[in-house]
């Protein structure tokens, strides 16, 4: 058994936080034991399988383990073993930096492929549909709506795009040469 680092211990306030007390015990004795399965995992905390499979499922949903498979030849039996993922924050930057790029990417989308309209005193944004129903004028000042230039706002995001592709490129370099 070995004792927990720092890191372990960042890692299993994580998993406090996303799976609750059970999650956090089971991984605690996994990341103490090392490579563990369902059935010891089942017999150490004496509650049944299905119990364990459960808080597993949970745990490898929130990418806190990873497993190798084991397939007995004769029975076709297969076995997990689960080891705690020490990967779990470089993933978990990855899904975020992913989310911030599709939103980016609709928003850019969104700009780039319309036009607006809007009042001299900006009430608000119309798309050409939500103009052409207000006759071109302003549902609240009654101005006449005239296109917006939109194209810094474009060009705005095309830049924070660029750069935070740049980002993720550049650190899954440096990743793959720390992991090596
Ligand atoms: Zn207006």
């Amino acid at each position: 058994m070995r004792k927990l680092s720092k890191f372990d211990m960042k890692l299993l306030a994580v998993a406090y936080k996303l799976t609750g007390p059970e999650g956090y015990a089971v991984l605690e004795y996994i990341a103490k034991n090392g490579e563990t399965t369902d059935d010891t995992l089942s017999r150490v905390f004496r509650v049944k399988p299905n119990v364990i499979r459960q808080i597993i499922y949970n745990l490898d949903k929130h990418k806190l383990v990873i497993f190798r498979k084991d397939i007995d030849k004769k029975t076709n039996w297969v076995t997990f073993y689960w080891k705690i993922n020490r990967d779990f924050f470089n993933t978990y930057i990855d899904f975020k930096r992913n989310n911030i790029i599709e939103k980016i990417r609709k928003r850019y989308d969104y700009e780039k492929n319309q036009n607006f309209f809007v009042c001299t005193q900006k009430c608000r944004r119309y798309t050409f549909d939500e103009a052409m129903e207000q006759d071109f004028k302003c549902a609240n000042c009654g101005q006449v709506l005239s296109m917006e230039d939109n194209s810094h706002l474009v060009k705005f995001l095309e830049r924070k795009l660029t750069a935070i592709i740049n980002t993720q490129k550049q650190s899954s370099l440096t990743h793959r040469k720390s992991t090596r």
